[in-house]
């Protein structure tokens, strides 16, 4: 397949021509200097890489029901609110069935990767790996501790199955078990994350002791705490559709004007689909709602090109012929490519590409998930 139009990529945007046989970038060039000479079926549209879904919980796919009025702690608020009673009514398979819905949705949208924070201890993070089996979009897990006092046993008990350990926020874990929590994620190379500043701000000297990879949310955030989570090298993840439905709202121009790295998720998946391609929209309409504008360009990197340097991947945002990147190629006008992608893409738009299987991550090539 010859694609002639523009590719968008860890590069930028730019006029070129792509072919993709397989699924995989074969040849990039100036528009017209093809090998192919006319010889194969062209295409006219943009090609990006795939891209990563920042901030999931996919565990509450198990209720899609519009959720009840209810305040945002009641709704999402650990041990019991509502979420958390979803979670503990529901049986295994079904929660499986449910997430394994969520995962197929995501791969209809080219989505690669998603970044989950899996509540519900090991056997949450058991529950999703098996879920993920086969599904074609390859789970980051970051699981949670369940026992109260958390132990260093559980926690060791988790990293064996999960990618890392995301916790809710430090105003509900000390600074003794955040700091613990770090050194066992650092000793194992797996990440640490957790939300920070999403109800209420909260000082970025606490959430940023010890040093996280990512915070989420970041809602209330003065200017001078973006700075401090740029200086941290800390990412962070915004979810624009989940805060927009608690009145909030992540401070994209701020993020980008203060040059901070972000993830673009679409968080709760009881709340709205993980689509990706309506999240990008989404944020870059309403940060114009906001009157404070982020750039087309800032936003399709927080999905296309961020997520896979954060996760030291960063290859795979890069379109070149014979590189790890799977490829996406849209039906859309090749000029102004972010702005397309961002504005007006969805997976009716996608041409398919006989694409490789979604690259497959360390822990789930090591297999031994059982329960
Ligand atoms: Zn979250």
């Amino acid at each position: 397949m010859l694609v002639e139009g523009a590719i968008l990529d860890a590069d930028g945007a730019r006029p070129s021509y792509v072919r993709i046989e397989h699924g995989i970038v074969v040849e990039t060039g100036t528009i017209g200097t093809e090998s192919t000479r006319g010889k194969e079926r062209k295409i006219h549209g943009i090609v990006t890489p795939s891209p990563i879904n920042g901030h999931t919980h996919l565990g509450d796919a198990v209720s899609t029901r519009e959720p009840p009025n209810v305040s945002f702690s009641e709704l999402v608020a650990p041990p019991s609110g509502y979420k958390f009673r979803l979670l503990a009514e529901a049986k295994p398979a079904e929660k499986r069935r449910a997430m394994r819905a969520a995962l197929h949705r995501m791969r209809q949208e080219g989505i690669a990767v998603t970044v989950d924070f899996r509540e519900e201890g090991e056997t949450g993070v058991r529950e999703l790996r098996r879920a993920a089996e086969g599904a074609g979009v390859r789970a980051v897990i970051l699981g949670r501790p369940v026992g109260q006092p958390r132990e260093s046993a559980e926690i060791e008990r988790i990293l064996e199955v999960a990618d890392g350990i995301g916790l809710s926020s430090c105003r509900e874990e000390s600074a003794d078990v955040r700091h613990e929590v770090a050194a066992v994620c650092r000793a194992r190379r797996k990440f640490y994350a957790l939300h920070a500043s999403e109800e209420v701000r909260e000082p970025p000297e606490v959430y940023l002791d010890p040093r996280p990879d990512l915070v989420v949310h970041l809602t209330w955030a003065e200017p001078s705490d973006l700075e401090q989570v740029r200086d941290a090298g800390t990412s962070i993840a915004v979810c624009p559709r989940s805060n927009a439905l608690f009145g909030r709202r992540p401070l994209l121009g701020a993020m980008e004007r203060a040059g901070n790295r972000v993830l673009l998720g679409t968080d709760n998946a009881m709340l709205q689909s993980p689509s990706i391609w309506r999240e990008l929209e989404f944020a870059y309409v309403t940060s114009r709602l906001f009157r404070d504008p982020a750039s087309a360009m800032f936003l399709a990197r927080a999905a296309l090109v961020e997520p896979w340097r954060w996760l030291g991947e960063e290859e795979r945002s890069h379109l070149v012929a014979g590189g790890p990147a799977v490829p996406l190629v849209f039906r859309l006008p090749p000029e102004d490519p972010a702005y397309q992608i961002v504005t007006r893409a969805a997976e009716y738009l996608m041409v398919p590409t006989a694409s490789r299987a979604a690259p497959t991550a360390e822990s789930e090539r090591a297999g031994g998930i059982d329960e």
